[in-house]
């Protein structure tokens, strides 16, 4: 993968913080390896699993949980940094004219030190480009997800646009609805 393609890898942070079962009313997204590894497939990470590939997701998913929720500069870096404990190789991607850095996954890594590894290079690359602000909770009303803004201005505002961005929108159109047959 490309070191400096941190919006992408935060990207898969949020997304994987974001199957948890606190942010489904207990219903956990991933909950065996087969949707580990359709997660994986979703993302373009084309890894193998192991049994305890599952466990170990779940961990990883609430260590860069706990790291969105608590987003002190030394402490993302710290935490960040021991979730690159997989990378294979530091080198030069050529291929596409201009040269990129990149890493590479150790040998024998599966689907957990793949996800650590983006996960890691994610926080890493949004701390040094942006900002710690970046790491942030759902502003939706009752949603417990949390995400890492990428995006240029910085405004974004929830954990699932599609989602979360479309329900507080339907809220508040009922609720205006209300009020006008409530004044009509
Ligand atoms: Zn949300």
């Amino acid at each position: 993968m490309a070191l400096d393609d941190y919006v992408w890898a935060a990207g898969v942070a949020t997304d994987l913080v974001n199957t948890a079962p606190e942010v489904w009313h207990g219903a956990d997204k991933l909950p065996d390896l087969a949707t580990v590894a359709a997660f994986a497939e979703q993302h373009s990470i084309p890894v193998s699993t192991r049994p305890g590939d599952l466990r170990a997701v779940h961990r990883l998913r609430a260590t860069v949980r706990d790291l969105i929720d608590h987003p002190a500069q030394a402490r993302l870096i710290t935490g960040a940094t021991s979730l690159t404990s997989s990378v294979g190789d530091v080198s030069l991607d050529a291929t596409s004219g201009r040269s990129r850095w990149t890493v590479s996954l150790r040998q024998g890594a599966t689907v957990v030190d793949a996800l650590s590894l983006i996960c890691g290079v994610g926080i890493l690359g949004v701390v040094q480009s942006l900002d710690v602000a970046r790491f942030r909770a759902c502003g939706a009303p009752a949603c417990q997800g949390v995400f890492i803004d990428t995006t240029r201005p910085g405004r974004r505002r929830y954990c699932m646009p599609g989602l979360c961005g479309n329900r507080v929108n339907v809220a508040n159109h009922r609720a205006r609805k209300a009020s006008e047959l409530h004044h009509a």
